[in-house]
């Protein structure tokens, strides 16, 4: 009989997680590693937020509290999504988990059971299709084109959608390309996937990184129709720089969001008290440095995405939004470096981490082979740096 479980055997390890592993594997070993693995603000969390969060130590905020999190928090959650999505939910729709990755894992597994589908265009972040297979459904992938900037289209979804699909997954400003879907083709495709019956998950961690003046509009906001068949999940993490916190949340209609609570209050309980308190300053307190760190990363995306594009056998869609360039390494198949041939994007990480120590994230962990992750969440001169060593192992080639 085996030791570990079919179910908990079949995970992969987090693609992402393991190069940056690797990456400061390396490190330790006193090699100098740039890289652009991990997708997370390189700023500091704001001093308010962090102010607020050494109070509530001191103030002895330190014990259990309600499993979804505190009344003031989800009251704070509420005004938000008022405020800036224009929806309106009560704080008994809200759940707060350790981070938006909890939070989708919950809404995924109270949506979908053994049979059940779930609708993921590609390329995709790397732990829905894993949290999908915890839930004991399905995903159904289907690719969107480069040509498209990634964007899915309503005639793909309505292509591929099949029997058996129970939810949607969207995800906007997308992880890893970036792409913002365009109002009316997301109008369109939640009109025809509640149509029928389909759920949408609507995965909004990136809505504030959003560049040349596009808007962001979170599905739910189109209809109260599409709005009863959306659960929204957002974070902290990216906003605010606050991804060790670990502070993200559900929003939903209330029976799910009820079912939710429940599954919570026997996995984890309540996210850490004083993080709590930190979430509700991040959320109601000064919003300036939200918008300062968008605009430094809207300077840095301009920046390589040119570059990346000046480098031979390298190429670049511009993201709409996030913090990532997938840029199509195709045309450094068939090239060698020692004795390996380089045939796939793995191949093409591999060679970026031994001959010139940058650290990415290959295409195949998004469900998208042929391309590579940088993020550029990182300070220009890492960028600068880490963008000469491709240019110059290339060059090599
Ligand atoms: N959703 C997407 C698209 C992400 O890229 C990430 C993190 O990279 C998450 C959710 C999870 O974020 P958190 O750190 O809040 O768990």
């Amino acid at each position: 009989m085996s030791m570990i479980t079919k179910k908990i055997s079949q995970i992969s390890p987090s693609a992402t997680e393991s190069m940056s592993a690797l990456a400061n594997k390396m490190k330790r070993e006193g090699i100098d590693i740039i890289s652009f693995a991990q997708g997370e603000p390189d700023f500091d969390t704001p001093e308010n937020i962090k102010a607020a969060a050494v109070r509530a130590i001191q103030e002895g905020f330190t014990k259990y509290t309600d499993v979804p999190g505190i009344l003031p928090l989800r009251e704070a959650i509420c005004a938000k999504l008022k405020r800036e999505n224009g929806l309106d939910y009560e704080p008994a729709d809200i759940v707060v988990s350790a981070g938006g990755k909890q939070a989708l894992f919950e809404v995924f597994a109270t949506l979908c059971e053994e049979g059940d589908k779930v609708m993921l265009p590609t390329p995709c972040y790397v732990s829905y299709v894993e949290q999908i297979k915890l839930a004991g459904a399905s995903a159904l992938l289907f690719p969107t084109k480069e040509e498209n900037n990634f964007r899915v289209t309503f005639d793909e979804v309505r292509e591929n959608y099949a029997p058996g699909v129970k939810a949607f997954v969207v995800n906007c400003p997308n992880n890893p390309t970036g792409c913002v879907y365009e109002e009316d083709e997301l109008r369109k495709i939640a009109e025809f996937l509640v149509e029928k019956g389909v759920y949408l998950v609507s995965d909004d961690v990136y809505e504030h990184l959003i560049y040349d003046g596009r808007k962001f509009v979170t599905a739910a906001s189109l209809s109260p129709r599409i709005k009863e068949k959306t659960i929204v999940v957002n974070a902290l993490s990216k906003t605010y720089a606050m991804t060790g916190w670990r502070v993200g949340y559900a929003a939903g209609p209330r029976e799910i969001m009820t079912a939710v609570n429940n599954y919570q209050g026997h996995v984890s309980g309540n996210i850490n008290s004083i993080a709590q308190i930190a979430a509700i300053e991040a959320l109601s307190g000064p919003q300036e440095a939200v918008s300062v760190m968008a605009a430094e990363f809207a300077r840095r995306r301009e920046y390589i995405v040119d570059r990346i594009n000046s480098i031979d056998r390298m190429s670049c869609v511009k993201p709409d939004g996030a913090f990532y360039a997938f840029a199509n390494v195709q045309g450094v198949y068939g090239a060698s470096f020692g004795d390996t041939v380089i045939r796939n994007d793995l191949d093409v990480s591999r060679f970026f981490l031994e001959e010139a120590h940058v650290a990415v994230v290959p295409g195949v962990a998004f469900e998208y082979p042929g391309y590579v992750r940088f993020v550029f969440a990182k300070s220009m001169e890492a960028i600068k740096e880490g963008l000469d060593r491709v240019e110059r192992a290339i060059s090599r080639l």
